[in-house]
């Protein structure tokens, strides 16, 4: 026969209450069972206070209820350490009680499973973000928050160090998911309990400053309390006052990291008014802000701009008669839900607490979750899946770090993210202590060993197929490039020196002095070898490189002339017209050097443009919309010649633009285009007129123009003159 605890029947007797009122669906005789079953399974297994072990599941289970959440999570809460703790199996809690309790159980003993010690900050948001990847239901972080609270509610019997511990684990890990998940009252209740063991003294001080201002500002409270709801009633609000001093841990922080004093904190007292509309939250503010002097700055809009955990209310800090500041937090019920109990709230509503179960309410949840394939609200709270890093797995190390890889990856790419050279030596891979082949997908939660041996000949290619980062990869590319350094000299130098040969340069035009070290600066290598190297290994084609050196010996051979017939009479090319200084275009790797204007399509600023590398006559800019660049950058041979080009910014040149107008012969035609240009006061540097076949004429201009947006200006004018079928530029 058991025992009769009349304790503990109190104790269950409060707790189904809570279920009653909170969980009205639930079956209270499945829940007995449950409970029935934990206690037998705990046995004689006390706590540290001596108490019954099952105290603590009750208390966990009981927390579940007040969230509101289902049966089944609260049947798992019950059940959530019978599995670590005692003999019982999945299969048995399956038989007993389902497939989804079971799996519920199970969830929260993987992460019960998970061990962590001090950790580095950027270790944390690695755990963090693993614990909500394992838990697959959001169910199961509920209850390992439920399990917490109730564990940082009892922590005195634990030894110091213990308690040390976990309150830093709490305040690094709970608290912020608790946060994340928009569970405020959860996260503030685990925020000062975690306090009160990091910092005792911190804490007591607080909190006994706290209590003091309680009691002493009683009149306070009340007589603010008053003021706003006699006021709101005048108007016809309907609202509820509350009063409060902000939690110990939000004044604690903003002593310490705003090195304040207690009574330097500006919003230690917070009044909460709650309303049934976002109108009503609009019309408090200004009832407020009439009341009392607001402080400039410290006025939040959270319902127009709601928090990422989708906390919503408007928040203003005010100074009232007895000079004392204070926050007013203004907000609807439905905004007080979410606040309040955040993800948890959805059950709440589910439960037909603060009426129906509307499929818009809860968006927030589905963008907060990322879910993706719950398109039937039943089926999504049966089932609410955690994708939020659906596209990360996270592994530990054997040293208990956690690495953060991409979802797919393998043993390759943690070790290369481990680092490069413990991947260059990888020789096997264990994961949860099993040699495994390279190929093996990781899962959130594995622990991940690398064997290295010296004696490795470093990665295979097969590698750069199975690694799912792109750092691994780079890094396997990498060693590749280094390693077979020598291999690649020799390929490369080879192939060099043959693509040298079809164009009939010879070594010696190329290592001389005075040419050398201008190759190689167009090349941009430092030394040959380097050269020989990244052709080898297919960094640069020998091709590609063959012709700049030619590009290279034939501007040499025409500054070689040049100064050669400096001061005697032009040259050719020098009469060449429109040659023009460099300015106005700024050349891509280039900077000094000859530039011209192509005549074919006589750019001007405004143009999209393109730099051509010409055999001797330095470079010829053309528009991209160009005839000729369209053909030339077709051409294999000729579309490594062209550079990018931009148009310097300040340039107050005129640019010389040819332009065409095809327009119906008449008498005066030539006039009224003249008169246009005049008018727009464009010079004009060139002109003829012709007939064409039809009875039209063309005429052709060379204009001087300042960019783009006047030539386009000059078109539409020229446009505009009677007769005129079209205005065209040069070459397109
Ligand atoms: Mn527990």
């Amino acid at each position: 026969m058991e025992e009769y605890d009349p304790v503990l029947e109190e104790q269950y007797r409060q707790f189904e209450e809570t279920v009653k009122k909170n969980v009205p669906s639930a079956d209270l005789s499945h829940i007995r069972e449950a409970f029935d079953f934990a206690r037998l399974a705990h046995g004689d297994q006390k706590r540290k206070d001596g108490s019954p072990f099952i105290t603590h599941p009750l208390a966990a289970a009981e927390i579940i209820a007040e969230m509101s959440l289902d049966e089944e999570s609260i049947i798992a809460a019950l059940l959530h350490d019978t599995v670590e703790d005692t003999g019982i199996t999945h299969e048995d809690i399956e038989k007993k009680f389902g497939t989804e309790v079971a799996e519920l159980v199970e969830g929260v003993t993987k992460l019960t499973r998970v061990t962590y010690s001090n950790k580095e900050d950027e270790q944390m948001e690695n755990l963090r973000k693993m614990l909500i990847a394992m838990a697959k239901d959001i169910r199961v972080i509920l209850i390992k928050l439920a399990d917490r609270l109730h564990n940082m509610r009892t922590l005195e019997y634990q030894s110091e160090e213990k308690q040390r511990e976990k309150a830093l684990e709490t305040m690094e890990i709970y608290a912020p998911i608790a946060h994340r998940l928009g569970m405020q009252k959860i996260k503030w209740e685990l925020e000062d309990l975690s306090i009160m063991r990091l910092d005792p003294e911190g804490y007591a001080y607080i909190n006994a400053e706290v209590n003091k201002r309680n009691s002493e500002n009683e009149q306070f409270f009340e007589s603010v309390k008053n003021r706003i709801t006699e006021r709101l009633e005048e108007y016809g609000i309907e609202a509820s006052v509350f009063g409060r001093i902000k939690h110990i841990y939000s004044i604690y922080r903003k002593m310490y990291s705003q090195n304040k004093t207690f009574d330097e904190v500006l919003d230690l007292y917070a009044f909460r008014v709650i309303v049934d509309s976002i109108a009503d939250c609009y019309n408090v503010l200004g009832h407020i802000h009439d009341m009392f002097r607001p402080i400039p700055g410290h006025f939040k809009d959270y319902i127009g701009t709601p928090k990422p955990n989708m906390y919503q209310s408007l928040h203003t800090t005010v100074i009232g008669t007895e000079g004392i500041p204070f926050e007013v937090q203004i907000r609807t019920w439905e905004m007080h839900e979410t606040a309040e109990y955040g993800i948890a709230a959805h059950w709440k509503y589910k439960q037909g607490i603060q009426g129906d179960a509307d499929e818009e309410k809860f968006s927030w949840i589905r963008r907060l979750l990322e879910s993706q394939q719950d398109s039937d609200a039943q089926d999504f709270v049966q089932s609410l899946k955690i994708d939020m890093f659906s596209d990360e797995v996270f592994v530990f190390t054997p040293q208990g770090d956690v690495i953060n890889l991409p979802a797919g990856a393998t043993p390759i790419d943690f070790a290369y993210n481990i680092h490069s050279a413990i991947g260059n030596r990888m020789t096997a891979a264990k994961v949860n202590g099993r040699i495994v082949p390279f190929t093996t997908i990781l899962k959130n939660g594995d622990i991940v060993e690398v064997i290295t041996s010296n004696a490795s000949k470093g990665p295979s290619r097969d590698w750069l197929g199975i690694v799912k980062s792109g750092a691994a990869r780079t890094k396997i590319r990498q060693w590749f490039k280094k390693e077979r350094r020598e291999e690649n000299i020799v390929h490369g130098k080879a192939a060099f020196e043959s693509e040298l040969r079809r164009a009939m340069i010879s070594m010696s035009d190329i290592t001389s002095d005075d040419v050398l070290p201008r190759v190689l600066k167009r090349l941009s290598f430092p030394s040959l070898e380097e050269v020989y190297a990244a052709i080898g290994y297919g960094g640069i084609s020998a091709q590609k490189t063959v012709n700049r050196i030619k590009d290279e010996l034939l501007t040499i051979e025409r500054a070689k002339k040049k100064a050669e017939t400096d001061g005697i009479t032009p040259t050719a090319q020098q009469t060449e017209p429109a040659a023009r200084p460099v300015h106005g275009v700024v050349i891509e790797g280039v900077d000094n050097c000859l530039v011209k204007f192509a005549h074919c399509c006589t750019p001007i600023p405004g143009d999209d443009i393109a730099g051509f590398i010409t055999r001797g006559f330095g470079i010829s800019i053309h528009r991209r919309d160009c005839k000729n660049y369209l053909s030339s950058i077709e051409k294999p041979d000729e579309r490594p010649r062209w550079l990018n080009v931009q148009w310097a910014n300040s340039s107050s040149d005129v640019y010389q633009t040819s332009v065409f107008i095809t327009a119906k012969d008449r008498n005066g035609l030539i006039m009224d285009v003249a008169m246009v240009l005049s008018t727009l006061n464009v010079k004009t540097s060139a002109f003829s007129a012709r007939k064409v076949t039809d009875g039209n004429a063309v005429l052709s201009m060379t204009l001087d123009l300042r960019d783009r947006r006047e030539l386009d200006a000059t078109m539409a004018r020229l446009n505009a003159v009677p007769g005129v079928i079209t205005v065209k530029r040069g070459a397109n």
